[in-house]
C-alpha cells in the first residue's frame, strides 16, 4: 500500500499563513486516513516559520512576503524536508494544496500579491517532481486515486 503527503493544511491543520486551514471533505481521504496511508506534511512549519504569517508568493526565484521580507531560505528548507521525509518513507505520492508558493502544483501568484494567479509550482511541489514523487493538487484527487490504484495493483 503506498503511502501519501497530504498537505495539512487539506487535513484542517490550521498551519495556513492566516491560521486557517482548508480541510477538503472527501469520502477517499477519509479511508486513506483509516489505513495510515496519510503524511501530514506542512513545508512553511518545517522551514521555521510562525503561524500566522504574512502571505509570500514567489518573485524571480525569490519568496517574498506581503511586508517585503525574504523568506526564500525558510521556503526552500520546507522543501528539502518534503523530500527527505519522502526518501525516507518511500512516499511516491503526494496531494498538495494548489495555488501555494510551497505546495502549488498547477498554479501559483505572480508574485505581485494582488490576487493574480499563473501557471507554475511552489517550491516543494517542484522539488517533489523534480525527484518523481507523482504531485497532485485537491483539484485532481480523482487522477491521483487512479495512479494509486495502478501502483497498488503492481
Ligand atoms: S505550506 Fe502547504 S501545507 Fe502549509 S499551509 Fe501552505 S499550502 Fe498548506
Amino acid at each position: 500500500m503506498h503511502k501519501v503527503l497530504v498537505s495539512s493544511c487539506l487535513l484542517g491543520q490550521p498551519v495556513r499563513y492566516d491560521g486557517q486551514s482548508k480541510g477538503l471533505t472527501s469520502d477517499i481521504l477519509t479511508q486513506w486516513l483509516q489505513e495510515k496511508r496519510v503524511v501530514a506534511f506542512c513545508p512553511e512549519v518545517a522551514g521555521g516559520l510562525p503561524t500566522p504569517r504574512p502571505p509570500a508568493e514567489i518573485n524571480a526565484e525569490k519568496v517574498i512576503t506581503s511586508t517585503g521580507e525574504d523568506v526564500t531560505d525558510e521556503f526552500q528548507l520546507g522543501a528539502v524536508k518534503a523530500l527527505a521525509l519522502c526518501k525516507a518513507q518511500q512516499i511516491k505520492f503526494a496531494l498538495l494544496k494548489e495555488s501555494s508558493p510551497s505546495c502549488g502544483r498547477n498554479t501559483i501568484y505572480d508574485g505581485s500579491h494582488k490576487g493574480v494567479k499563473v501557471p507554475g509550482m511552489g517550491l516543494t511541489a517542484e522539488q517533489l517532481v523534480k525527484a518523481g514523487v507523482q504531485v497532485f493538487s485537491e483539484e485532481q484527487l480523482p487522477e491521483l486515486v487512479s495512479a494509486l490504484a495502478i501502483a497498488d495493483n503492481n
